[in-house]
């Protein structure tokens, strides 16, 4: 349930759900998701559903984060990348396979504690987690070359936009009307410009620590 081989049909699935980066089917076809779930549900890893996280918070599903680091590369090698929302710490360490620096950034200490650990375990080490509230990033660290938000804005968080480096992207979920859809925005020379992608469900981003 939790070996190489779950793993491999889970890459196939995200081919066939029309995932295209090789460098993000291939990190997400070695690394063991199976970690970062709590072991009452380690045998559901690898199946295309968010599960729950404690809190109140969910875990994106493999095909969900696999869109987003996707839409975050753009076929580019990233040097610096700041997450909002850790969670369990499995995106964050799909970024960090594929980044040099992962920055992340969550709200509730005890999900620190928790990612913590799931990433030691993984063998992880460019990562730096902060307790605090994403809204706003870290501009001692800025700019990054790519920020992924994994709880839903209302609108794009304005410090988050200045931590953008040129020709930098930021892939968020954000609420329009009754649904939310993933949206990218870039930092061109023209200022921000922003596209609505695919229709997605996630829990809202908060203000304050919890
Ligand atoms: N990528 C994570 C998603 C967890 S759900 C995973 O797959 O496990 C979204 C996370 O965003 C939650 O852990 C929630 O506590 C966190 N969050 C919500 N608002 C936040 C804020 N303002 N700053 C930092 N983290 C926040």
């Amino acid at each position: 349930m939790t070996s190489p081989r779950t793993r491999l049909r889970m890459v196939g699935r995200l081919r066939g759900q029309g995932i295209r980066d090789e460098t993000v089917l291939a990190v997400m076809g070695e690394l063991p998701r199976h970690i970062f779930v709590d072991e009452a549900l380690a045998s559901r890893a690898y199946e295309d559903m968010s599960l729950p996280l404690g809190f109140g918070q969910t875990i994106s599903s493999p095909h969900t984060v696999a869109r987003m680091t996707e839409l975050a590369r753009n076929g580019r090698a990233l040097t610096k990348v700041l997450e909002i929302g850790t969670g369990c710490g499995y995106q964050t360490a799909v970024l960090a396979r594929i980044a040099r620096q992962v920055y992340s950034m969550e709200r509730i200490a005890a999900l620190i504690r928790k990612a913590r650990k799931h990433l030691r375990d993984a063998g992880i080490a460019n990562v730096h987690l902060r307790h605090g509230d994403g809204h706003v990033g870290m501009p001692e660290v800025a700019p990054f070359d790519a920020i992924v938000m994994t709880a839903a804005a209302t609108s794009v968080p304005k410090a988050l936009a200045g931590q953008l480096d040129r020709g930098g992207r930021m892939i968020l979920p954000m609420a329009s009307g009754n649904a939310q859809y993933l949206y990218v925005i870039e930092r061109t020379d023209n200022g921000l410009v922003e596209r609505r992608m695919d229709p997605v469900v996630f829990v809202p981003l908060l203000p304050g620590v919890g």
